[in-house]
């Protein structure tokens, strides 16, 4: 089957059948379709878009063009996926939990991406952490403490690696079919009986509308359902960060003093319960969301997913004592600054992607995927939105290397932060699409 021709067809706008996508993924993953061809291809899906069955056998191509797991475990297989966002430190705690009340979570995760972290980093701020260990370890985590959080290896879902890499520098990332196979088929790889998405929209979202971000959300959840597993999406806000911290080694902090109750974002504990109601619920572990959030809670409140947390650490090499000495063994920024509110008021609005950018320029994130990144760096107790101020008020402190960078991260964040009249105030969940 000619590469070319299969192209015209989609630029033309017809569906292509199974075969037809079957024989362009084959070329994506063994080289014999051209950079110039797999770009042609993007942009003739951007345009024209896709019929979900097409974009169902895209996402099958695609995990097939790697390694699948399989389980045998004594419970389901669950995970949640992020479309990602600032201070979203969800799957630290969200893992644990799950695993807590009997799921499994096999979490592959990724590094950041633009203005959003990467849950990947923020792991591998925690000193002797492998987030690449050999298949085995990986494994036997999962097996004997429920859950491990690592990134993706060569071997899953290798066409997206390439197709995604194709996409970044053609400016075809933004197409709901192709983000849905891209997406998908990375999951889809490692197994799953059930999996949960976090639809991130506002100014923090990698979406641009909220029409848009629901619209991903419905074609996730219909084409991995479609796929025999089932997927509930939350589309859950993201017009301010969601945990008070935004960077790595901070997040991981916020994320410990989640899981042993020493401090609690509100927002955030709201997402991640919700999700975790989700998960054990689609898992089959819980009758309803409502008695998922309940026992979810129950698990994050005895201190067992703290417990769980501490295990998958020590079990991918991170300290085993973790929990208890976090503050000793996370890495510190040597500068802080504290930044002051200008005005009296309220917290009118938060540029949240221009917050998650003065992470990335204080080199909490990468410009190039090359960079190496500063697990110490970041902004910590950043208030939310609506909140009341007066002059002199902090409104975060900024950890950093360097004068220069406070300097920038400052200009940056105060660009970021209006203060002005009250918001209206929106629940964290808006919608939970099944
Ligand atoms: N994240 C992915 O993994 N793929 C996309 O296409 C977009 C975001």
């Amino acid at each position: 089957m000619l590469i070319s021709e299969i192209i015209r067809k989609k630029r033309d706008g017809a569906t292509l059948d199974e075969a037809e996508i079957a024989a362009l993924v084959a070329g994506i993953t063994d080289g014999s379709a051209s950079d110039e061809q797999v770009g042609a291809f993007g942009m003739a899906v951007y345009f024209q878009g896709m019929e979900a069955e097409e974009a169902a056998a895209l996402t099958l191509a695609m995990r097939d063009s790697g390694d699948v797991m399989r389980w045998d475990l004594p419970g389901p297989v669950v995970d949640k996926h992020s479309t990602g966002g600032v201070g979203d430190n969800v799957s630290l705690m969200l893992a644990p939990i799950v695993a807590a009340c009997g799921g499994f979570v096999p979490m592959i995760s990724g590094r950041g991406l633009g203005h959003t972290g990467g849950t990947l980093d923020k792991m591998e701020a925690i000193p002797g952490y492998s987030a690449t260990p050999d298949n085995d370890t990986f494994r036997r985590v999962v097996r004997e403490v429920g859950c491990a959080i690592i990134g993706q290896t060569g071997t899953i879902a290798p066409a997206d690696k390439r197709f995604y890499g194709i996409r970044d520098v053609t400016a075809t990332v933004e197409s709901i079919p192709l983000i849905t196979a891209s997406i998908l088929s990375k999951k889809l790889a490692a197994g799953l009986d059930a999996l949960v998405m976090d639809v991130k929209t506002g100014n923090g979202a990698f979406m641009p509308t909220f029409e848009a971000s629901r619209d991903l959300a419905r074609s996730i959840a219909r084409v991995s359902t479609a796929a025999g597993v089932p997927c509930h999406a939350l589309l859950t806000a993201m017009d301010q960060p969601l945990a008070r911290d935004a960077g790595n080694a901070v997040e991981v902090r916020n994320a410990v003093e989640f899981l042993t109750d020493v401090h609690r974002d509100v927002r955030l504990e709201w997402v991640t319960l919700a999700l975790a109601g989700e998960m054990l619920t689609l898992a089959g572990l819980t009758q309803d969301r409502e008695t998922g959030f309940s026992v979810a809670r129950a698990a994050l409140e005895d201190g067992r997913a703290a417990e769980v947390f501490a295990k998958m650490v020590a079990g991918l090499g991170g300290p085993a004592d973790f929990v208890e000495r976090y503050e000793d063994h996370l890495p510190k920024a040597p500068l802080t600054r504290d930044i002051a509110a200008p005005v009296e008021g309220h917290v009118a609005s938060i540029d949240t992607r221009g917050i998650g950018l003065a992470v990335v320029e204080l080199g909490g994130g990468r410009r190039r995927s090359a960079d190496e990144i500063d697990p110490a760096v970041g902004i910590t107790g950043m208030i939310d939105l609506g909140q009341t101020v007066r002059e002199g008020t902090v409104m975060c402190t900024i950890h950093a290397r360097s004068e220069d960078e406070l300097d920038a991260a400052e200009q940056q964040i105060r660009a970021a932060y209006r203060i002005g009249e009250a918001p209206e105030q929106t629940d964290p969940v808006l919608e939970i699409i099944t």
